[in-house]
């Protein structure tokens, strides 16, 4: 029989972490499930396990010599030869130091959004969700912005490879999907679409709305940079509009989307400024276009997003609601509706959170500063959706 929605979470993923004191921390995974099950919308014995990716699955988007690196650098302690090379594939930088285990962890992350593709494309489930995925800065040859190996990237390849379909690639992450966009840049089979704040003042520094795709490529790869201060319904209106024309012209057999949350106005590393509205709202958007024009068949994958206790769970937990119409998500759907979160949850985690917990699903922005610019913004960021979308 089919499933509606299944959930994915490698084992080797929680090891995933570059040190203490480091941004990406795995605990957000754990403090997205606990709230789901608080909640139960999701059970223990409903959550699957992958095995780690193959050298084949991974060398359909990374270099011999990139893995080799990866896998040296793992070791505890590395080889002092390999040492040396660390600078030269990106894996000696604050952003994306080696560690040990290195290599089993990216590849526990990268099993697990290929069998949600797999799972997907074989017909056992119309959606699957990997929260642990979404690394979609990595390189072929190289690591960036904390993510080694690009799950997100592979995964595609490997739908392109084993089933030979159309995917549309989402990434509503703050920061450009510049790894996956590069990965198939002048593919016409595969359409990239990422929306984020512009590069001009955020990393990568890329996603450009000139960036257009190259060869067969071209007009199959699409950017929304918003300005800096973006509130939700700016940031929505540039979403609604073009992601709806691409996906109408683009006809995907697949939608593989990226949920970075970090574009909420507590995450440290960014300088938008939106709320908990765009990450209920946007994974509805991606629910309804699979629906319209994919059958259905929904990859869904996690990404960044470092405000890890009062941003990052709801945000996680909204997908999964979304994926499996659970009641929550369509009581939020109104405007101005919220409901409370779990009392159990809120219970054991209020202490260990450094800032105090939100109550809710929905933030209350009504107090929340106002933000000067907003009308120059808003119609800067109009113009440049429309400009994405002039073509369509
Ligand atoms: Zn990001």
């Amino acid at each position: 029989m089919m499933a509606n929605a299944v959930f994915i979470q490698p084992p080797g993923a929680a090891r995933y972490k570059f040190n203490e004191q480091h941004p990406f921390n795995p605990l957000r995974l754990r403090l997205a499930i606990d709230l789901l099950q608080e909640l139960d919308a999701l059970k223990s014995e409903d959550i699957i396990e992958a095995s780690p990716a193959s050298e084949t699955l991974l060398s359909l988007i990374h270099r011999s010599d990139y893995l080799e690196a990866v896998k040296q650098l793992s070791l505890d302690p590395p080889p002092e030869d390999w040492v040396q090379q660390a600078q030269r594939y990106g894996l000696q930088t604050e952003d994306t130091p080696y560690f040990p285990g290195m290599h089993e962890a990216a590849s526990a992350i990268v099993g697990g959004s290929v069998l949600a593709a797999d799972l997907v494309m074989s017909g056992k489930t119309l959606h699957a969700y990997h929260m642990g995925g979404g690394l979609h800065h990595a390189f072929p040859d190289r690591g960036s912005g904390f993510c080694v190996y690009n799950d997100a990237a592979i995964a595609i390849a490997h739908i392109r490879k084993k089933y030979d379909v159309r995917v549309l690639y989402i990434d509503t992450d703050v920061h450009h999907g510049d790894g996956v966009q590069w990965s198939f840049y002048d593919e016409s089979e595969v359409c990239t679409y990422s929306i984020h704040e512009t590069g001009k003042f955020l990393f990568p520094g890329t996603g450009f709305v000139q960036e257009r795709g190259a060869e067969h490529g071209f007009g199959s790869n699409y950017n929304v940079p918003v300005d800096p201060y973006t509130e939700d319904d700016s940031w929505l209106e540039s979403f609604t509009a073009s992601i709806r024309k691409v996906a109408a012209a683009f006809k995907p057999d697949i939608i593989v989307s990226q949920h970075g949350c970090d574009a909420h106005a507590f995450d440290p590393l960014s300088h938008t400024h939106c709320s908990m509205r765009i990450y209920r709202e946007m994974p509805a958007i991606i629910h309804s276009l699979a629906h319209e024009h994919a059958q259905g068949r929904w990859v869904a994958v996690g990404g960044g997003g470092y405000d890890i206790w009062r941003v990052v769970p709801r945000a996680w937990a909204l997908v999964w609601l979304e994926m499996t119409d659970h009641p929550i998500s369509s009581t939020l759907a109104a405007s101005d509706a919220n409901e409370p979160l779990p009392a159990g949850w809120l219970e054991r985690y209020s202490s260990m959170s450094p800032e105090p917990l939100p109550t809710h699903w929905m933030d209350d922005t009504r107090d929340w500063p106002p933000i000067p610019r907003r009308a120059e913004i808003e119609s800067s960021n109009r113009r440049i959706s429309e400009i994405v979308v002039q073509d369509l």
